[in-house]
Protein backbone atom coordinates (compact mmCIF):
# COMPACT_ATOMS: atom_id res chain seq x y z
CA UNK A 1 0.00 0.00 0.00
CA UNK A 2 2.55 2.28 1.23
CA UNK A 3 2.32 6.53 -0.09
CA UNK A 4 -0.45 5.17 -2.23
CA UNK A 5 -3.16 6.06 0.07
CA UNK A 6 -2.22 9.89 0.45
CA UNK A 7 -2.68 9.75 -3.82
CA UNK A 8 -5.65 11.32 -5.30
CA UNK A 9 -4.81 9.54 -8.58
CA UNK A 10 -8.63 9.54 -10.73
CA UNK A 11 -10.35 11.71 -8.14
CA UNK A 12 -12.35 14.69 -9.26
CA UNK A 13 -12.32 17.56 -7.32
CA UNK A 14 -14.42 21.34 -7.75
CA UNK A 15 -12.51 24.38 -6.08
CA UNK A 16 -14.60 27.25 -5.64
CA UNK A 17 -12.47 30.31 -5.86
CA UNK A 18 -9.57 27.84 -7.35
CA UNK A 19 -8.26 30.55 -9.53
CA UNK A 20 -6.20 32.56 -6.52
CA UNK A 21 -4.64 32.31 -3.40
CA UNK A 22 -5.24 29.34 -0.83
CA UNK A 23 -7.72 27.89 -3.72
CA UNK A 24 -4.68 28.15 -6.62
CA UNK A 25 -2.83 26.15 -4.01
CA UNK A 26 -5.48 23.47 -3.42
CA UNK A 27 -5.56 23.31 -6.79
CA UNK A 28 -2.19 22.92 -7.51
CA UNK A 29 -1.28 20.09 -4.88
CA UNK A 30 -4.69 18.21 -5.56
CA UNK A 31 -3.10 17.88 -9.23
CA UNK A 32 0.41 17.02 -8.45
CA UNK A 33 -1.65 14.84 -6.30
CA UNK A 34 -2.98 12.97 -9.15
CA UNK A 35 -6.48 14.44 -9.20
CA UNK A 36 -8.06 16.05 -12.17
CA UNK A 37 -9.96 19.54 -10.67
CA UNK A 38 -12.52 22.16 -12.06
CA UNK A 39 -11.79 25.85 -10.41
CA UNK A 40 -14.66 28.29 -10.53
CA UNK A 41 -14.73 32.03 -9.93
CA UNK A 42 -16.51 34.79 -11.10
CA UNK A 43 -13.47 36.59 -13.37
CA UNK A 44 -12.87 34.55 -16.93
CA UNK A 45 -9.74 35.78 -17.34
CA UNK A 46 -8.62 34.88 -14.10
CA UNK A 47 -9.28 31.43 -14.15
CA UNK A 48 -8.23 31.43 -17.72
CA UNK A 49 -4.67 32.18 -16.41
CA UNK A 50 -4.80 30.03 -13.39
CA UNK A 51 -6.14 26.96 -15.62
CA UNK A 52 -3.45 27.59 -18.31
CA UNK A 53 -0.54 27.22 -15.26
CA UNK A 54 -2.31 24.61 -13.62
CA UNK A 55 -1.92 22.18 -17.00
CA UNK A 56 -4.19 19.97 -18.58
CA UNK A 57 -5.71 18.32 -15.39
CA UNK A 58 -7.69 21.41 -14.96
CA UNK A 59 -10.29 23.58 -15.99
CA UNK A 60 -12.54 25.83 -15.36
CA UNK A 61 -16.35 27.02 -15.28
CA UNK A 62 -17.48 30.79 -14.76
CA UNK A 63 -19.57 30.71 -11.38
CA UNK A 64 -20.98 33.41 -8.78
CA UNK A 65 -21.56 31.10 -6.03
CA UNK A 66 -24.27 33.46 -4.57
CA UNK A 67 -26.45 32.79 -7.54
CA UNK A 68 -28.24 30.07 -5.78
CA UNK A 69 -30.61 28.89 -8.72
CA UNK A 70 -27.20 28.50 -11.08
CA UNK A 71 -25.83 26.04 -9.01
CA UNK A 72 -27.69 22.59 -9.71
CA UNK A 73 -26.96 23.31 -13.66
CA UNK A 74 -23.01 24.01 -12.87
CA UNK A 75 -22.94 20.17 -10.83
CA UNK A 76 -24.64 19.01 -13.60
CA UNK A 77 -22.70 20.44 -16.10
CA UNK A 78 -19.12 19.14 -14.73
CA UNK A 79 -20.14 15.73 -13.88
CA UNK A 80 -21.78 14.88 -17.12
CA UNK A 81 -18.52 16.53 -19.08
CA UNK A 82 -15.72 15.66 -16.39
CA UNK A 83 -17.06 13.35 -14.17
CA UNK A 84 -18.39 12.11 -10.86
CA UNK A 85 -17.35 14.62 -7.98
CA UNK A 86 -15.33 13.61 -5.01
CA UNK A 87 -13.92 15.96 -3.66
CA UNK A 88 -15.19 19.23 -3.03
CA UNK A 89 -13.48 22.29 -1.66
CA UNK A 90 -15.56 25.17 -0.36
CA UNK A 91 -12.54 28.34 -0.47
CA UNK A 92 -14.74 30.82 -2.22
CA UNK A 93 -15.18 33.53 0.19
CA UNK A 94 -14.79 37.37 0.78
CA UNK A 95 -13.33 39.45 3.70
CA UNK A 96 -14.80 42.54 4.97
CA UNK A 97 -13.33 44.37 7.47
CA UNK A 98 -15.25 47.18 9.57
CA UNK A 99 -16.00 47.82 13.12
CA UNK A 100 -19.16 46.02 14.50
CA UNK A 101 -20.61 49.13 14.48
CA UNK A 102 -19.95 50.71 11.68
CA UNK A 103 -21.26 47.49 9.64
CA UNK A 104 -24.42 47.69 7.71
CA UNK A 105 -26.95 44.97 7.42
CA UNK A 106 -25.97 45.14 4.36
CA UNK A 107 -22.26 44.29 4.43
CA UNK A 108 -23.28 41.82 7.13
CA UNK A 109 -25.65 39.95 4.85
CA UNK A 110 -23.36 40.17 1.73
CA UNK A 111 -21.00 38.28 3.89
CA UNK A 112 -23.12 35.46 4.79
CA UNK A 113 -24.60 35.17 1.82
CA UNK A 114 -21.22 34.45 -0.14
CA UNK A 115 -19.14 32.62 2.66
CA UNK A 116 -22.02 30.63 4.84
CA UNK A 117 -25.21 30.23 2.50
CA UNK A 118 -23.41 30.02 -0.60
CA UNK A 119 -21.11 26.92 1.24
CA UNK A 120 -24.64 25.30 2.09
CA UNK A 121 -26.24 25.37 -1.17
CA UNK A 122 -23.34 23.86 -3.12
CA UNK A 123 -22.59 21.48 -0.57
CA UNK A 124 -26.13 20.24 -1.01
CA UNK A 125 -26.32 19.98 -4.03
CA UNK A 126 -22.91 18.13 -4.60
CA UNK A 127 -23.71 15.68 -1.76
CA UNK A 128 -26.36 14.16 -3.78
CA UNK A 129 -23.84 12.50 -6.30
CA UNK A 130 -21.81 11.81 -3.34
CA UNK A 131 -24.27 9.95 -1.03
CA UNK A 132 -25.76 8.13 -3.59
CA UNK A 133 -22.19 6.57 -4.35
CA UNK A 134 -21.31 6.32 -0.85
CA UNK A 135 -17.99 8.54 -1.40
CA UNK A 136 -16.66 11.74 -1.03
CA UNK A 137 -14.66 14.29 1.03
CA UNK A 138 -16.06 17.83 1.39
CA UNK A 139 -13.23 20.59 2.46
CA UNK A 140 -14.62 23.80 4.16
CA UNK A 141 -12.01 26.88 4.68
CA UNK A 142 -12.79 28.11 8.04
CA UNK A 143 -11.01 30.80 10.05
CA UNK A 144 -8.56 31.78 13.56
CA UNK A 145 -12.09 34.31 12.69
CA UNK A 146 -14.22 31.70 13.66
CA UNK A 147 -12.59 30.49 16.20
CA UNK A 148 -11.50 33.30 17.90
CA UNK A 149 -12.81 37.15 18.70
CA UNK A 150 -10.86 39.17 16.68
CA UNK A 151 -11.91 42.72 15.69
CA UNK A 152 -13.28 44.70 12.74
CA UNK A 153 -14.19 41.15 11.48
CA UNK A 154 -18.05 40.84 12.71
CA UNK A 155 -19.44 39.81 9.50
CA UNK A 156 -16.68 37.33 8.37
CA UNK A 157 -15.82 35.78 11.94
CA UNK A 158 -19.85 35.02 12.09
CA UNK A 159 -19.79 33.23 8.83
CA UNK A 160 -16.69 31.33 9.76
CA UNK A 161 -18.04 30.02 12.94
CA UNK A 162 -21.68 29.10 11.45
CA UNK A 163 -19.31 27.14 8.91
CA UNK A 164 -18.47 24.60 12.17
CA UNK A 165 -21.99 24.27 13.07
CA UNK A 166 -22.63 23.20 9.35
CA UNK A 167 -20.03 20.73 9.59
CA UNK A 168 -21.18 19.17 13.12
CA UNK A 169 -24.96 18.61 11.39
CA UNK A 170 -23.83 17.45 8.15
CA UNK A 171 -21.39 14.82 9.99
CA UNK A 172 -24.11 13.71 11.80
CA UNK A 173 -25.99 12.62 8.38
CA UNK A 174 -23.57 11.93 5.90
CA UNK A 175 -21.03 9.64 7.95
CA UNK A 176 -23.33 6.45 6.79
CA UNK A 177 -23.00 7.37 3.54
CA UNK A 178 -19.28 7.44 3.61
CA UNK A 179 -19.28 11.21 3.05
CA UNK A 180 -16.54 13.12 4.66
CA UNK A 181 -16.60 16.56 5.92
CA UNK A 182 -14.07 18.62 7.45
CA UNK A 183 -12.61 22.03 8.32
CA UNK A 184 -9.46 23.49 7.46
CA UNK A 185 -8.81 26.72 9.57
CA UNK A 186 -6.22 28.47 8.03
CA UNK A 187 -3.28 30.89 10.13
CA UNK A 188 -2.13 34.18 8.31
CA UNK A 189 -1.44 32.30 4.68
CA UNK A 190 -0.14 35.05 1.97
CA UNK A 191 -2.48 35.62 -0.54
CA UNK A 192 -4.20 38.82 -2.42
CA UNK A 193 -7.10 38.84 0.69
CA UNK A 194 -4.74 38.69 3.21
CA UNK A 195 -2.36 40.94 2.29
CA UNK A 196 -5.59 43.36 1.46
CA UNK A 197 -6.84 43.27 4.83
CA UNK A 198 -3.36 43.70 6.56
CA UNK A 199 -2.46 46.82 4.09
CA UNK A 200 -1.35 49.77 5.36
CA UNK A 201 -1.75 48.42 9.06
CA UNK A 202 1.57 47.54 10.81
CA UNK A 203 -0.08 47.85 14.02
CA UNK A 204 -1.83 45.04 12.57
CA UNK A 205 1.03 43.11 10.72
CA UNK A 206 2.63 42.82 14.34
CA UNK A 207 -0.50 41.71 16.51
CA UNK A 208 -0.71 39.17 13.97
CA UNK A 209 3.05 37.94 13.76
CA UNK A 210 3.09 38.35 17.77
CA UNK A 211 0.24 35.41 17.23
CA UNK A 212 2.48 33.03 14.99
CA UNK A 213 4.29 30.97 16.99
CA UNK A 214 6.46 29.79 13.93
CA UNK A 215 6.96 33.64 13.67
CA UNK A 216 6.17 33.93 9.85
CA UNK A 217 2.99 33.93 7.52
CA UNK A 218 1.66 30.22 5.68
CA UNK A 219 1.85 29.69 2.28
CA UNK A 220 -1.16 28.75 -0.17
CA UNK A 221 1.16 25.30 -0.69
CA UNK A 222 0.81 24.30 3.01
CA UNK A 223 -3.32 24.73 3.01
CA UNK A 224 -3.13 22.71 -0.08
CA UNK A 225 -1.46 19.86 1.68
CA UNK A 226 -3.25 19.51 4.33
CA UNK A 227 -6.05 19.24 1.60
CA UNK A 228 -4.77 16.22 -0.13
CA UNK A 229 -4.46 14.59 3.19
CA UNK A 230 -8.00 15.35 4.16
CA UNK A 231 -9.58 14.64 0.81
CA UNK A 232 -7.15 10.97 0.68
CA UNK A 233 -7.74 7.46 1.53
CA UNK A 234 -5.50 8.30 4.14
CA UNK A 235 -8.25 9.92 6.06
CA UNK A 236 -10.42 7.73 5.67
CA UNK A 237 -11.64 7.36 9.41
CA UNK A 238 -10.85 11.47 9.78
CA UNK A 239 -14.54 13.55 9.83
CA UNK A 240 -15.94 16.62 11.65
CA UNK A 241 -12.30 17.81 12.57
CA UNK A 242 -11.24 21.49 12.19
CA UNK A 243 -7.65 21.40 11.45
CA UNK A 244 -5.69 24.61 11.72
CA UNK A 245 -3.21 25.06 9.51
CA UNK A 246 -1.35 28.06 10.85
CA UNK A 247 2.27 27.97 12.52
CA UNK A 248 0.79 27.29 16.03
CA UNK A 249 -1.35 30.26 16.05
CA UNK A 250 -4.31 28.80 17.84
CA UNK A 251 -1.99 27.38 20.70
CA UNK A 252 -0.41 30.72 20.75
CA UNK A 253 -3.35 32.96 20.45
P1 LIG B 1 -8.62 35.44 -2.43
O1 LIG B 1 -9.32 36.75 -2.39
O2 LIG B 1 -7.42 35.28 -3.26
O3 LIG B 1 -9.65 34.30 -2.87
C1 LIG B 1 -11.03 34.39 -2.84
C2 LIG B 1 -11.55 33.62 -4.04
O4 LIG B 1 -12.96 33.48 -3.92
C3 LIG B 1 -11.27 34.33 -5.36
O5 LIG B 1 -10.78 33.39 -6.28
C4 LIG B 1 -12.64 34.84 -5.79
O6 LIG B 1 -12.75 34.85 -7.20
C5 LIG B 1 -13.56 33.79 -5.16
N1 LIG B 1 -14.90 34.32 -4.91
C6 LIG B 1 -15.26 35.35 -4.09
N2 LIG B 1 -16.58 35.57 -4.18
C7 LIG B 1 -17.07 34.64 -5.05
C8 LIG B 1 -18.36 34.36 -5.57
N3 LIG B 1 -19.44 35.07 -5.22
N4 LIG B 1 -18.48 33.34 -6.46
C9 LIG B 1 -17.41 32.61 -6.83
N5 LIG B 1 -16.17 32.84 -6.39
C10 LIG B 1 -16.01 33.85 -5.51
O7 LIG B 1 -8.31 35.09 -0.92
P2 LIG B 1 -7.78 33.77 -0.17
O8 LIG B 1 -7.17 32.83 -1.11
O9 LIG B 1 -7.00 34.24 0.98
O10 LIG B 1 -9.14 33.18 0.40
C11 LIG B 1 -9.61 31.88 0.14
C12 LIG B 1 -10.38 31.36 1.34
O11 LIG B 1 -9.49 31.25 2.45
C13 LIG B 1 -11.52 32.27 1.80
O12 LIG B 1 -12.64 31.50 2.18
C14 LIG B 1 -10.92 32.97 3.02
O13 LIG B 1 -11.91 33.38 3.92
C15 LIG B 1 -10.06 31.85 3.58
N6 LIG B 1 -9.00 32.31 4.50
C16 LIG B 1 -7.91 33.01 4.09
C17 LIG B 1 -6.90 33.35 4.99
C18 LIG B 1 -5.65 34.05 4.58
O14 LIG B 1 -4.82 34.34 5.45
N7 LIG B 1 -5.42 34.32 3.32
C19 LIG B 1 -7.02 33.00 6.39
C20 LIG B 1 -8.19 32.25 6.73
C21 LIG B 1 -9.13 31.92 5.81
P3 LIG B 1 -13.61 35.97 -7.98
O15 LIG B 1 -13.38 37.28 -7.27
O16 LIG B 1 -13.09 35.96 -9.37
O17 LIG B 1 -15.02 35.51 -7.91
Amino acid sequence: MGLDVFSLKGKIALVTGGGTGIGFGISKAFIEAGARVVITGRRVSVLKEAALKLGESCEYRVNDITIKENIPQLIKDIEVSVGAIDILVNNAGVHYKAWAQKTSDEDFERVIQTNLMSVFSLTRECAKGMLARSSGSIIMIGSMAGLFGIDRVVAYGVSKTALIGLVNSLVTEYSKSNVRVNTIAPGWIESNMFLNAINKDEARKQQITNRIAMDRFGKTEDIGNAAVFLSSEAAKYITGVTLPVDGGATVNF
